[in-house]
Protein backbone atom coordinates (compact mmCIF):
# COMPACT_ATOMS: atom_id res chain seq x y z
CA UNK A 1 0.00 0.00 0.00
CA UNK A 2 2.91 2.27 0.87
CA UNK A 3 3.98 1.89 -2.58
CA UNK A 4 0.85 2.63 -4.34
CA UNK A 5 0.77 6.04 -2.12
CA UNK A 6 3.32 7.11 -3.42
CA UNK A 7 2.59 6.50 -7.64
CA UNK A 8 -0.46 8.71 -6.70
CA UNK A 9 0.97 11.47 -4.83
CA UNK A 10 -2.26 13.97 -6.29
CA UNK A 11 -5.74 13.36 -5.22
CA UNK A 12 -6.78 12.76 -8.67
CA UNK A 13 -7.83 9.41 -9.85
CA UNK A 14 -4.72 8.07 -11.93
CA UNK A 15 -5.45 8.32 -16.07
CA UNK A 16 -2.32 6.36 -17.69
CA UNK A 17 -2.66 4.57 -21.31
CA UNK A 18 -0.87 2.89 -23.77
CA UNK A 19 0.07 5.10 -27.46
CA UNK A 20 1.61 2.44 -29.47
CA UNK A 21 2.54 3.14 -33.25
CA UNK A 22 0.97 0.60 -35.41
CA UNK A 23 4.25 -0.12 -37.61
CA UNK A 24 4.57 -3.56 -37.42
CA UNK A 25 3.27 -6.37 -34.99
CA UNK A 26 3.82 -6.35 -31.70
CA UNK A 27 7.15 -6.91 -30.02
CA UNK A 28 8.49 -7.19 -26.89
CA UNK A 29 9.73 -3.92 -25.98
CA UNK A 30 6.01 -2.80 -26.65
CA UNK A 31 4.73 -4.87 -24.45
CA UNK A 32 6.74 -3.79 -21.53
CA UNK A 33 5.16 -0.22 -22.02
CA UNK A 34 1.28 -1.78 -22.80
CA UNK A 35 1.92 -3.83 -18.78
CA UNK A 36 4.31 -0.80 -17.18
CA UNK A 37 1.51 1.73 -18.34
CA UNK A 38 -1.38 -0.94 -17.42
CA UNK A 39 0.20 -1.84 -13.73
CA UNK A 40 0.69 1.61 -12.54
CA UNK A 41 -2.84 2.85 -13.77
CA UNK A 42 -4.90 -0.24 -12.04
CA UNK A 43 -3.10 -0.62 -9.47
CA UNK A 44 -3.88 2.67 -7.80
CA UNK A 45 -7.32 2.19 -9.01
CA UNK A 46 -6.79 4.56 -12.56
CA UNK A 47 -8.13 4.29 -15.76
CA UNK A 48 -6.12 3.36 -18.64
CA UNK A 49 -6.81 4.32 -22.58
CA UNK A 50 -5.55 2.80 -25.68
CA UNK A 51 -4.50 5.30 -28.31
CA UNK A 52 -2.97 4.47 -31.61
CA UNK A 53 -0.19 6.53 -33.11
CA UNK A 54 -0.69 6.49 -36.27
CA UNK A 55 0.32 9.86 -37.40
CA UNK A 56 3.18 9.12 -39.67
CA UNK A 57 1.16 7.08 -42.64
CA UNK A 58 4.50 6.13 -44.61
CA UNK A 59 5.61 4.28 -41.40
CA UNK A 60 2.27 2.72 -40.66
CA UNK A 61 1.57 -1.13 -41.53
CA UNK A 62 -1.92 -2.04 -43.39
CA UNK A 63 -3.40 -3.88 -40.51
CA UNK A 64 -0.82 -3.53 -37.69
CA UNK A 65 -3.40 -1.34 -35.55
CA UNK A 66 -6.22 -3.91 -35.81
CA UNK A 67 -3.49 -6.86 -34.54
CA UNK A 68 -2.14 -4.74 -32.23
CA UNK A 69 -6.01 -4.22 -30.09
CA UNK A 70 -6.94 -7.48 -31.30
CA UNK A 71 -3.50 -9.41 -29.39
CA UNK A 72 -4.08 -6.05 -26.48
CA UNK A 73 -7.66 -8.15 -25.92
CA UNK A 74 -6.65 -11.61 -26.44
CA UNK A 75 -4.01 -11.00 -23.51
CA UNK A 76 -6.52 -10.11 -21.54
CA UNK A 77 -5.90 -5.61 -21.16
CA UNK A 78 -9.07 -3.40 -20.61
CA UNK A 79 -8.97 0.28 -21.74
CA UNK A 80 -11.72 2.63 -20.68
CA UNK A 81 -13.70 4.11 -23.19
CA UNK A 82 -12.52 3.83 -27.22
CA UNK A 83 -9.80 3.50 -29.12
CA UNK A 84 -8.15 7.17 -30.11
CA UNK A 85 -6.77 7.40 -33.68
CA UNK A 86 -4.21 10.39 -34.30
CA UNK A 87 -5.02 9.66 -37.93
CA UNK A 88 -8.25 11.23 -37.28
CA UNK A 89 -6.94 14.60 -35.03
CA UNK A 90 -5.35 16.54 -38.10
CA UNK A 91 -8.21 19.42 -37.80
CA UNK A 92 -7.36 19.09 -33.71
CA UNK A 93 -4.11 19.41 -33.81
CA UNK A 94 -3.82 22.31 -36.86
CA UNK A 95 -6.52 24.59 -34.17
CA UNK A 96 -3.66 24.25 -31.53
CA UNK A 97 -1.18 25.06 -33.32
CA UNK A 98 -3.19 28.23 -34.65
CA UNK A 99 -3.28 28.79 -30.90
CA UNK A 100 0.10 29.25 -30.62
CA UNK A 101 0.89 31.20 -33.51
CA UNK A 102 -2.05 33.48 -32.15
CA UNK A 103 0.19 33.40 -28.85
CA UNK A 104 3.57 34.40 -31.12
CA UNK A 105 5.13 30.99 -29.97
CA UNK A 106 5.75 29.64 -32.94
CA UNK A 107 7.13 30.52 -36.55
CA UNK A 108 7.78 29.30 -40.19
CA UNK A 109 11.08 27.94 -40.94
CA UNK A 110 12.82 27.74 -44.26
CA UNK A 111 15.36 25.58 -43.27
CA UNK A 112 16.40 21.59 -44.85
CA UNK A 113 18.20 19.13 -42.14
CA UNK A 114 21.28 19.36 -44.43
CA UNK A 115 21.57 23.08 -43.99
CA UNK A 116 21.23 22.72 -39.85
CA UNK A 117 23.35 19.84 -39.95
CA UNK A 118 25.81 22.21 -41.52
CA UNK A 119 25.84 24.65 -39.15
CA UNK A 120 26.80 22.08 -36.37
CA UNK A 121 29.10 20.15 -37.54
CA UNK A 122 29.90 18.46 -34.41
CA UNK A 123 26.32 17.21 -33.14
CA UNK A 124 27.63 13.50 -34.04
CA UNK A 125 24.85 11.24 -34.39
CA UNK A 126 21.90 13.32 -32.38
CA UNK A 127 19.44 15.70 -34.00
CA UNK A 128 21.75 18.94 -34.30
CA UNK A 129 20.54 21.89 -32.03
CA UNK A 130 18.53 24.21 -33.83
CA UNK A 131 20.48 27.94 -34.97
CA UNK A 132 17.35 29.94 -34.72
CA UNK A 133 18.12 31.18 -38.83
CA UNK A 134 14.58 31.58 -39.27
CA UNK A 135 13.33 32.71 -36.03
CA UNK A 136 13.39 36.57 -37.00
CA UNK A 137 11.66 35.59 -40.36
CA UNK A 138 12.79 33.44 -43.48
CA UNK A 139 15.21 34.95 -45.93
CA UNK A 140 13.70 36.86 -48.93
CA UNK A 141 14.51 34.11 -51.58
CA UNK A 142 13.41 30.97 -49.36
CA UNK A 143 9.74 29.36 -48.60
CA UNK A 144 8.81 28.03 -45.53
CA UNK A 145 8.95 24.31 -44.97
CA UNK A 146 7.84 23.77 -41.19
CA UNK A 147 6.81 25.22 -38.57
CA UNK A 148 9.13 25.06 -35.24
CA UNK A 149 7.88 26.19 -31.60
CA UNK A 150 10.82 29.12 -30.11
CA UNK A 151 12.03 27.73 -26.93
CA UNK A 152 13.53 29.52 -24.23
CA UNK A 153 16.60 29.64 -22.23
CA UNK A 154 15.50 28.15 -19.12
CA UNK A 155 16.21 24.36 -17.52
CA UNK A 156 12.95 22.23 -17.72
CA UNK A 157 12.98 19.85 -14.68
CA UNK A 158 10.92 16.90 -13.72
CA UNK A 159 11.43 14.22 -11.33
CA UNK A 160 10.24 10.78 -13.39
CA UNK A 161 8.76 7.80 -11.03
CA UNK A 162 11.59 5.91 -12.30
CA UNK A 163 14.60 7.40 -13.34
CA UNK A 164 14.84 10.41 -10.93
CA UNK A 165 15.32 13.88 -11.35
CA UNK A 166 16.19 14.78 -15.18
CA UNK A 167 17.20 18.16 -16.51
CA UNK A 168 17.65 19.78 -19.74
CA UNK A 169 18.13 23.06 -21.32
CA UNK A 170 15.54 23.20 -24.65
CA UNK A 171 17.91 26.25 -25.94
CA UNK A 172 21.37 25.21 -25.16
CA UNK A 173 20.59 20.96 -26.35
CA UNK A 174 17.52 21.24 -28.45
CA UNK A 175 16.75 24.75 -30.03
CA UNK A 176 13.13 25.53 -31.45
CA UNK A 177 12.09 22.37 -32.33
CA UNK A 178 9.20 21.33 -35.00
CA UNK A 179 5.69 20.52 -34.57
CA UNK A 180 4.51 20.82 -38.49
CA UNK A 181 6.90 18.98 -40.32
CA UNK A 182 8.35 20.16 -43.83
CA UNK A 183 5.61 16.77 -45.56
CA UNK A 184 2.76 18.45 -43.86
CA UNK A 185 2.42 16.13 -40.69
CA UNK A 186 2.27 17.22 -37.71
CA UNK A 187 5.26 16.74 -35.35
CA UNK A 188 5.04 13.64 -32.64
CA UNK A 189 5.86 15.99 -29.79
CA UNK A 190 2.33 18.02 -30.69
CA UNK A 191 0.65 15.02 -31.12
CA UNK A 192 0.99 13.17 -28.19
CA UNK A 193 0.91 16.62 -25.97
CA UNK A 194 -2.59 17.38 -27.32
CA UNK A 195 -3.75 13.50 -27.37
CA UNK A 196 -2.76 13.42 -23.59
CA UNK A 197 -4.21 16.79 -22.89
CA UNK A 198 -8.10 16.02 -24.71
CA UNK A 199 -8.06 12.77 -23.01
CA UNK A 200 -7.39 13.59 -19.38
CA UNK A 201 -4.29 11.58 -18.94
CA UNK A 202 -2.63 11.87 -15.99
CA UNK A 203 0.60 9.77 -16.01
CA UNK A 204 2.49 9.09 -18.79
CA UNK A 205 4.37 5.69 -18.63
CA UNK A 206 6.42 4.52 -21.84
CA UNK A 207 10.12 3.71 -23.06
CA UNK A 208 13.59 5.45 -21.79
CA UNK A 209 13.92 6.38 -25.06
CA UNK A 210 11.26 8.78 -24.49
CA UNK A 211 12.93 10.86 -21.62
CA UNK A 212 14.81 13.18 -24.00
CA UNK A 213 11.64 13.96 -25.35
CA UNK A 214 9.44 14.99 -22.09
CA UNK A 215 11.09 18.51 -21.35
CA UNK A 216 9.84 19.27 -24.61
CA UNK A 217 6.59 18.22 -24.18
CA UNK A 218 6.95 19.64 -20.76
CA UNK A 219 7.68 23.20 -22.38
CA UNK A 220 4.45 22.56 -24.66
CA UNK A 221 2.34 21.51 -21.55
CA UNK A 222 3.46 25.11 -20.76
CA UNK A 223 2.78 27.64 -23.65
CA UNK A 224 -1.09 25.51 -23.75
CA UNK A 225 -1.38 26.46 -19.87
CA UNK A 226 -2.29 22.68 -19.08
CA UNK A 227 -1.57 20.74 -16.16
CA UNK A 228 1.64 18.38 -16.40
CA UNK A 229 1.62 14.54 -16.43
CA UNK A 230 3.42 12.55 -13.83
CA UNK A 231 6.23 10.43 -15.93
CA UNK A 232 7.69 7.44 -15.72
CA UNK A 233 9.99 6.04 -18.09
CA UNK A 234 10.88 2.04 -18.32
CA UNK A 235 14.28 0.37 -18.99
CA UNK A 236 15.06 -0.71 -21.75
CA UNK A 237 15.07 -4.02 -23.31
CA UNK A 238 18.68 -4.67 -25.39
CA UNK A 239 18.80 -7.31 -27.96
CA UNK A 240 21.98 -9.27 -28.79
CA UNK A 241 23.27 -6.57 -30.97
CA UNK A 242 23.48 -3.94 -27.74
CA UNK A 243 20.49 -2.06 -29.60
CA UNK A 244 17.13 -1.12 -28.01
CA UNK A 245 14.67 -4.17 -28.74
CA UNK A 246 12.07 -2.68 -31.49
CA UNK A 247 10.57 -3.87 -34.71
CA UNK A 248 13.94 -4.05 -36.40
CA UNK A 249 14.74 -7.18 -34.86
CA UNK A 250 11.90 -9.15 -36.60
CA UNK A 251 10.54 -12.53 -35.34
CA UNK A 252 12.82 -12.12 -32.57
CA UNK A 253 10.92 -10.82 -28.99
CA UNK A 254 7.39 -10.30 -31.39
CA UNK A 255 4.88 -11.28 -29.34
CA UNK A 256 1.87 -13.99 -30.56
CA UNK A 257 -1.08 -15.13 -29.08
CA UNK A 258 0.79 -18.53 -28.56
CA UNK A 259 3.41 -17.17 -26.82
CA UNK A 260 1.88 -14.02 -25.33
CA UNK A 261 1.71 -15.44 -21.31
CA UNK A 262 5.45 -16.24 -21.57
CA UNK A 263 6.05 -12.83 -23.01
CA UNK A 264 3.65 -11.47 -20.40
CA UNK A 265 5.40 -13.39 -17.57
CA UNK A 266 9.03 -12.33 -19.30
CA UNK A 267 8.15 -8.73 -19.04
CA UNK A 268 6.71 -8.99 -15.42
CA UNK A 269 10.30 -10.67 -14.67
CA UNK A 270 11.76 -7.64 -16.69
CA UNK A 271 9.71 -5.18 -14.70
CA UNK A 272 10.98 -6.34 -11.37
CA UNK A 273 8.49 -8.41 -10.40
CA UNK A 274 9.60 -11.85 -9.99
CA UNK A 275 6.30 -13.72 -10.90
CA UNK A 276 6.86 -17.32 -9.65
CA UNK A 277 7.37 -19.88 -12.34
CA UNK A 278 4.13 -21.59 -10.98
CA UNK A 279 1.82 -18.62 -13.36
CA UNK A 280 3.06 -19.93 -16.69
CA UNK A 281 0.35 -21.71 -16.70
CA UNK A 282 -2.44 -19.15 -16.06
CA UNK A 283 -3.77 -18.15 -18.48
CA UNK A 284 -2.78 -14.18 -20.23
CA UNK A 285 -5.87 -12.62 -18.23
CA UNK A 286 -5.15 -14.32 -14.86
CA UNK A 287 -1.46 -13.62 -15.00
CA UNK A 288 -2.08 -9.71 -16.07
CA UNK A 289 -4.08 -9.86 -12.82
CA UNK A 290 -1.76 -11.05 -10.76
CA UNK A 291 0.15 -8.48 -11.85
CA UNK A 292 -1.80 -5.59 -10.80
CA UNK A 293 -2.60 -7.60 -7.63
CA UNK A 294 1.28 -7.80 -6.89
CA UNK A 295 2.77 -4.99 -8.18
CA UNK A 296 5.73 -3.04 -6.35
CA UNK A 297 6.59 0.07 -8.27
CA UNK A 298 9.75 0.18 -6.84
CA UNK A 299 11.17 -2.75 -7.83
CA UNK A 300 11.20 -1.52 -11.51
CA UNK A 301 14.90 -1.44 -12.64
CA UNK A 302 16.60 1.84 -13.09
CA UNK A 303 18.78 0.57 -16.05
CA UNK A 304 18.82 -0.83 -19.08
CA UNK A 305 19.15 -4.88 -19.06
CA UNK A 306 19.83 -6.97 -22.57
CA UNK A 307 17.06 -10.00 -22.95
CA UNK A 308 17.88 -12.71 -25.10
CA UNK A 309 14.46 -15.03 -26.64
CA UNK A 310 16.74 -17.56 -28.17
CA UNK A 311 15.75 -20.30 -25.98
CA UNK A 312 11.27 -19.34 -26.03
N1 LIG B 1 4.03 5.88 -30.09
C1 LIG B 1 5.25 5.85 -29.33
C2 LIG B 1 5.91 4.49 -29.53
O1 LIG B 1 5.27 3.54 -29.96
C3 LIG B 1 5.04 6.07 -27.85
C4 LIG B 1 4.72 7.48 -27.54
C5 LIG B 1 4.47 7.79 -26.08
O2 LIG B 1 4.18 6.88 -25.29
O3 LIG B 1 4.52 8.97 -25.74
O4 LIG B 1 7.09 4.39 -29.25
Amino acid sequence: MDNLLRINHSSQPVVGRFAPSPTGPLHFGTLLAALGSYLLAKASGGSWLLRIEDLDPPRVVAGAAEDIIRLMEQLGFEWDGVVLYQSQRYERYLQVLEQLRNQGRVFDCCCSRREILASAPHSGEEAPVYPGTCRNGIRRDRVERSVRLRVSNESIVFQDGIFGTQQQNLEAEVGDFILHRADGLFAYQLAVVVDDIDTGVTQVVRGADLLSSTPRQIYLYNCLNAAVPEYFHLPLAIGDNGKKLSKRHGQIGSVTRENGVTMLWRALEFLGQSPPNGLLCLSAGELLRWGVENFHPDLIPKRNSRISFSES
